[in-house]
């Protein structure tokens, strides 16, 4: 029997793999409640990569921890929704259950390697501790498991490097290590949270070039979180652009790169680097990602919209479909798409 994010017997997905619905998270403060999360829906495939976008305090990493199960709580609160994983609702289930989920089926790699692993103890402890916490192995099989990882994410010499400790990695290797960890028990789903933007420029194409050609492998979901549009051409199937909480563009990679339906999203576009404008000024959006403690009425990026008008101040923007899988929260994704709306 197949269930909900795997395959049936006629190779077929049979649902999402992940199906977030209508998810709420809140920060109770002192200063007062803090709405991070305001209704977010998404879903990934087996096999298939989501690229969750939008700057620092938009929510992406939120609702990653909130599908995780491992938000900080309190202050942290999921007040609403469902987080459908396999056709199971995570928020229904208990804290060992959720672990278990964790630790086999889910996994996540974050952007800091040198902070999320033990200073203290060698990479081969380390990963073979998942072989023997999770698959009851022996300390001997488990470090075999482990060289056979760290050769898996090309890391030389694997077999005289599991000796070593983090500090003796390099940025890059790291980040190899955190993918090895995460891909250890062969989970259906990892979350990946900006997982190359400590790195520079080669050995991010790197890292993403083998956390993509992995997932192919494994036929994994991937959500693949990041504030920089420019990660994701190559290798997301589709774009969530959040702000305020709220997702404001869903759409497939491409369609976003040839027009993008919300003023955010093309802000975000113009803020990429080009090759061709070598020397210039670099666009930036205007203004600050707003305070969530007091989110501004109507449309919450209208303070920073060139597009702004009255309704926007007034009146929050419905996500209207644009197309069959895409989506947009602005009242005037039309004029943002310009000449490329499709009649
Ligand atoms: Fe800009 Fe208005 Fe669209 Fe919001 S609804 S993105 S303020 S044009």
């Amino acid at each position: 029997m197949t269930g909900p994010g795997g395959r049936d017997g006629t190779g077929a997905a049979a649902g999402p793999l992940l199906d977030v619905r209508d998810l709420h998270v809140e920060f109770r403060t002192r200063e007062g409640v803090a709405k991070a999360v305001n209704g977010v829906d998404y879903s990934v495939d087996a096999g298939e990569t989501l690229a969750v976008l939008g700057e620092s305090g938009s929510g992406k990493s939120v609702t990653a921890q909130a599908v995780m199960g491992i938000l900080d709580s309190p202050p942290g609160f999921v007040t609403q929704g469902e987080v459908l994983f396999q056709g199971r609702d995570l928020l229904k289930l208990g804290p060992e259950e959720r672990r278990k989920v964790r630790g086999a089926k889910m996994a996540m790699i974050f952007q800091d390697a040198l902070s999320s692993l033990n200073p203290v103890l060698n990479v081969g402890e380390q990963l073979g501790e998942m072989f023997r916490v999770h698959r009851g192995m022996g300390r001997k099989e488990a470090r075999a498991k482990a060289v056979e990882l760290m050769e898996r994410v090309r890391i030389p010499a694997a077999a005289e490097r599991v000796k070593q400790y983090p500090h003796q990695f390099s940025g890059g290797m790291r980040q190899r290590v955190m993918i090895a960890m995460a891909m250890a028990l062969e989970p259906d789903l990892i979350i990946a949270d900006e997982p190359t933007t400590a790195l520079d420029v080669t050995v991010q194409a790197q890292v993403m070039d083998l956390l993509a050609e992995l997932q192919r492998e494994f036929n994994m979901g991937l959500i693949l979180i990041t504030h920089d549009l420019g990660v994701v051409a190559d290798v997301a199937d589709k774009i969530a652009v959040m702000y305020a909480g709220r997702i404001v563009e869903r759409a497939p990679v491409h369609d976003i790169y040839r027009a993008p339906a919300h003023p955010y999203t093309k802000g975000l576009l113009d803020s990429i680097p080009r090759v061709d404008q070598k020397g210039q000024e670099l666009y930036a959006i205007k203004g600050l990602p707003p305070n969530l403690l007091h989110i501004p009425s109507g449309c919450a990026f209208h303070p920073r919209c060139p597009m702004a008008q009255a309704v926007c101040r007034t009146d929050v923007p419905p996500l209207y479909q644009v197309s069959r899988d895409r989506a947009s929260a602005c009242h005037f994704w039309k004029e943002t798409l310009g000449e490329s709306v499709d009649d």
